[in-house]
């Protein structure tokens, strides 16, 4: 129906919702570690080709109530494009909710608080965001250009505007060097903000990404699963967050499979830990039906 420009991704909550590509590849496009967008330039898609899709979408998904705006970060995109599209979005499609994208601490720092808020009354009103870690060393280690305090301000920023954010938490970033500091500035961030999700995938580097990636981290060591099981297991020991997340560690990726609901279910998940980590090897999930 529609041509997608590929790679294609989106998280796993937007599997069964409309996919609109507003923006090509990822403005940043720099993170060591990840490849997504390595084969794509960053591009902003002219809006009347945009809107030919919205119309296009539109005749087959009427009543279409979730739409991902894709590629990396279409929050890139200044405010008033955004509000454009949006409009066009909410006229549309009548029974629409939310739409959601990708977004940065660069791309929320990007605008004010009143760009913001219009934003997510417009619907704009999820952002699913990288955290990967709250470190400043693996931060530069992994040159993500962030820091922790910009992280926080930039969460802080968009749920003061409404925002629901669904952030992610990359276990083994650090290696088995930096694993404890890693989760202690990390499980700072969760502490501090009020995400609303939270999920932890597992470290996995493409074959092409590793030079790259070992350049600029030299002392880095994989972590192996039972490492990174017990990494998670000491994040989610640390994490006393003071509104609900919902928490999953179910990705791909993933040696344990993990769900529940902060804080209310965080005993129990360090419980299911310590058991896997008891049992060894036989309790993950084997590595054939894993992926990255
Ligand atoms: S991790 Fe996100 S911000 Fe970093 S290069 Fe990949 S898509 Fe871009």
């Amino acid at each position: 129906m529609l041509e997608y420009s590929y790679p294609l991704f989106r998280p796993p909550a937007e599997a069964n919702n409309l996919i609109l590509q507003v923006t090509l590849g990822c403005s940043y496009n720099n993170c060591s570690f990840c490849s997504m967008y390595k084969t794509k330039n960053y591009e902003v898609r002219e809006l009347e080709d945009v809107f030919k899709e919205i119309d296009t979408l539109a005749h087959h998904y009427p009543n279409a109530t979730k739409i991902f705006l894709a590629d990396g970060d279409a929050l890139s995109l200044p405010c008033e494009q955004l509000l454009i599209l949006l409009d066009k979005l909410n006229s549309t499609f009548t029974k629409l909710r939310r739409v959601s994208t990708y977004a940065s601490t660069q791309n929320i720092l990007g605008k004010s608080n009143k760009e913001l808020e219009l934003l997510c009354k417009s619907k704009l009103n999820l952002f699913y965001y990288g955290i990967e870690t709250g470190s400043d060393v693996v931060l530069k280690k992994i040159t993500k250009s962030v820091n922790q305090a910009e992280i926080i301000t930039s969460l802080t920023k968009a749920t003061d505007a409404g925002v629901k954010i669904s952030a992610t938490v990359i276990l083994g970033i650090g290696g088995s060097k930096y694993s404890d500091l890693h989760v202690q500035e990390t499980a700072k961030i969760i502490n501090a903000t009020k995400v609303n999700y939270l999920s932890t995938l597992q470290l996995g580097i493409e074959e092409e990404a590793k030079e790259n990636f070992y350049r600029y981290f030299d002392d880095f060591t994989m972590a192996d699963d039972e490492q990174i099981l017990s990494e998670q297991k000491r994040f989610l020991e640390l994490l006393e967050p003071t509104n609900k997340i919902i928490f999953r560690s179910n990705h791909a990726s993933n040696a344990l499979h993990l769900a529940g609901t902060l804080p209310k279910d965080r005993d129990r998940l360090v419980q299911e830990l310590k058991m896997a980590l008891d049992v060894g090897k036989s309790a993950f999930v084997p590595n054939y039906f894993r992926g990255f």
